[in-house]
């Protein structure tokens, strides 16, 4: 018995990852019936409609990675797509600041490696970082100006209203909750009506593993690991402390780590984020838990060998989750003079962080496939700025694999 496939493609997650693969499916065959899943009611309800806003230059990647090359070429085709919808954003650039002698190697490796990357920086010493940034305290600094600065839950938004008009249907506000493969079809159940498409991508975010696991994927052992990034905003009084965006060097071992300050596209400026376990995958405060989340991480071998490794960052990151004196004196490292007053709290995001089954953390974007599908298992920070890079990837595996 042959079954009627409602789609072409199911695209399960209305992410910008999930978003940008449609376009990129839809651009290499417009005659492809494509149905977009999500179990929210809206587009960018996770990571997307809750990141720092920033156009990221790709200065800190391996040269070899995934990252550096879907970077550079995400992030063109991103700024075409925000000038041809006429959104807003603003290319102010960012500046990397040493904040003391000790940093200097660091600050000289990472200029380095933006070359290598082909990203062009500008050295500055403590004088020219005051011209630049007259509040941020620092012996040296790097700008880099192909920094910029978007809101990717318009980005999304405008995502969808082009998909919609180009005959995309979106469900929203429906769960995948399991998927059955054979030979010529995928079937989606759902806590609504099931699906039946000729192929899926799985670009779920937080639950990708889970997807990809019900579909039949072999993930070899790869699970999502949910950390939370907490903000606080600077009240408007301080706002004038920053200019532009203001990061402190990236800790090699765990380059997440670290709050910035970010001037957002409507003008605020977000401090943050941090980096804390969440208790639940999509648990954006300490009280979210989720019984099975929580069992799920506290049981496996690789939190617990990821916690030895890192216990003594962790300790700090929570500290600074649970303290606001804590989270300034780390901004007060950059700022002197911001105050406790000065910071108000704001929103939260939860990281979709693939780890290994030996607690390794996966760093580059990373996919995977299996019968008539396509899964994405990592695509942390840039994502949002290589949405399109990632999209046609994901595109060109869909096709290769359907011939
Ligand atoms: C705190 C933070 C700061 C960041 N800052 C930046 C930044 O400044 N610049 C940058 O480039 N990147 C940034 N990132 C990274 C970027 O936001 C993400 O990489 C990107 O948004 C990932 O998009 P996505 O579509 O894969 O995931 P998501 O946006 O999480 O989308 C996944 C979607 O899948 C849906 N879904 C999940 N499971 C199911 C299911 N079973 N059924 C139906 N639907 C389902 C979810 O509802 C969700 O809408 C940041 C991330 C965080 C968390």
């Amino acid at each position: 018995m042959t079954t009627t496939r409602q789609a072409d493609v199911a695209v399960v997650g209305a992410g910008i990852v999930g978003l940008a693969t449609a376009r990129a499916l839809l651009d290499r065959d417009p005659q492809r019936r494509i149905v977009i899943i999500d179990k929210e009611s809206d587009v960018a309800h996770h990571q997307t409609g809750r990141n720092s806003g920033v156009i990221h230059s790709g200065i800190y990647y391996k040269p070899d990675s995934g990252k550096t090359a879907m970077v550079a070429a995400g992030r063109h085709s991103l700024l075409e797509f925000l000038d041809e919808q006429g959104l807003a954003y603003e290319m102010c650039g960012k500046v990397v600041v040493a904040v003391d002698d000790a940093e200097i190697p660091r600050l000289d490796a990472l200029e380095v490696r933006a070359a290598e990357n082909n990203v062009p920086t500008e050295r500055l010493d403590r004088s020219g970082l005051r011209e630049r940034e007259p509040h941020i305290e620092g012996v040296a600094a790097l700008v880099v100006p192909s920094a910029g600065i978007v809101d990717y839950g318009e980005v999304s938004r405008a995502l969808r209203s082009d998909l919609t008009t180009r005959g995309v249907e979106f469900r929203l506000g429906i769960t995948v909750t399991g998927a059955s493969v054979t030979a010529d079809t995928v079937t989606l159940r759902t806590d609504g009506d099931q699906l039946t498409a000729g192929s899926l991508v799985n670009c779920a975010g937080l639950q990708c593993d889970r997807v990809a696991v019900s579909a039949g994927a072999d993930t070899r052992g790869v699970r999502i690991m949910p950390f939370r990034g907490e903000y606080y905003e600077l009240t408007p009084s301080a706002r004038s402390l920053v200019n532009h965006l203001v990061y402190p060097l990236p800790d090699p071992d765990f380059p997440f780590l670290g709050v910035h300050l970010t001037r957002m596209i409507d003008g605020s400026i977000h401090a943050g984020p941090n980096a804390v376990p969440a208790l639940k995958r999509e648990g954006y405060r300490w009280r979210d838990v989720s019984a099975r989340d929580t069992a799920e991480i506290a049981f496996a071998r690789r939190t617990w060998i990821l916690a030895r490794r890192y216990w003594r960052k962790e300790v700090g990151e929570i500290k600074r989750s649970l303290s606001r004196r804590a989270f300034l004196h780390a901004l007060q490292r950059l700022c002197p003079e911001l105050t406790l007053d000065d910071l108000e709290p704001s929103g939260a995001g939860v990281r979709a962080q693939a780890i290994e089954r030996d607690g390794t953390l996966l760093d580059d974007f990373s996919f995977t496939e299996s019968r008539r599908a396509v899964h994405v298992m990592n695509a942390p920070s840039p994502a949002a700025t290589a949405c399109f890079a990632i999209g046609a990837s994901i595109a060109d595996r869909h096709d290769r694999l359907l011939v």
